[in-house]
């Protein structure tokens, strides 16, 4: 019978996964959900009265089902998203599409070519690694494709900023922190060069007001009237994004 992890069996369903509980500072209310590698979570927020979990889980028990079910079928139908050993890598924001592909050896390389298409080998002594090899090397492409480019649109727009980095964020775009550092996503090359622009700017705005104002959003429509559109399309294209690169 599966278990959360405090040992209380209060699952009913046994094709459901072990709950993981999460205490979140952030959380105004208990929340289900199941995240992008199967796992199956609970949010509560820190003063949840825990007496209470049994009784909403199994208020919630229907729909945590059909969500898991609904997971599991999105997974079969996309087995490319879900691959250890993806078959492709698509970096829609540069165009540029990758085949790859994988041989075992003594030592880890990446092996670039492009001569008719765009071909990486992924040489590999492990197994069990070569998520991280293609990790880093989606790191150095997203490097070297978005810091150039996030600072052609700060000029664009003339809004400065202090610092750019790359970093591997599992559930953000990007961040804007009070001294106007700014870190994007690598994720973002994945993206269509719009929404990958998008971004740029919400970050960019977000140097003159750190929140969600009015006086925010009049400023991002400045620079991009989409704004909503490509807004919606954010949350919605995230749950395209490979898996391996989480
Ligand atoms: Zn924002």
């Amino acid at each position: 019978m599966p278990k959360d992890n405090l040992g209380n069996e209060i699952i009913q369903d046994e094709l459901l996964p072990e709950l993981e509980i999460r205490i979140s500072l952030k959380a105004k209310y208990a929340q289900l959900k199941v995240l992008y590698d199967g796992r199956v979570e609970l949010v509560i927020p820190k003063d949840y009265n825990r007496k209470r979990i049994p009784q909403f889980i199994s208020e919630n028990q229907a729909w945590l089902s059909k969500t898991y079910a609904t997971y599991q079928q999105h997974k079969q139908e996309n087995p490319e998203r879900f691959a250890n050993k993806p078959n492709f890598i698509d970096l829609q924001a540069c165009n540029e599409y990758w085949t790859v592909e994988y041989k075992q050896a003594t030592k880890s390389k990446m092996i670039e070519s492009s001569n008719l298409f765009r071909q990486l080998r992924v040489e590999y002594s492990d197994e069990n690694k070569i998520q991280e090899q293609l990790k880093r090397w989606l790191q150095k492409k997203a490097k070297s494709l978005l810091l150039p480019w996030f600072d052609e649109i700060s000029k664009k727009i003339n809004i400065d900023y202090n610092s750019v980095s790359i970093r591997g964020q599992k559930t953000r775009w990007g961040s804007c922190s009070s001294e106007a550092n700014i870190s994007l996503n690598r994720s973002l090359v994945f993206l269509p060069s719009s929404l990958t622009v998008y971004v740029f700017i919400h970050e960019l705005c977000h140097t003159r007001h750190l929140n969600h104002s009015k006086s925010y959003w009049a400023l991002v429509k400045k620079f991009d009237s989409n704004y909503k559109v490509h807004e919606k399309r954010l949350n919605e294209i995230s749950t395209s994004i490979p898996i391996w690169v989480i």
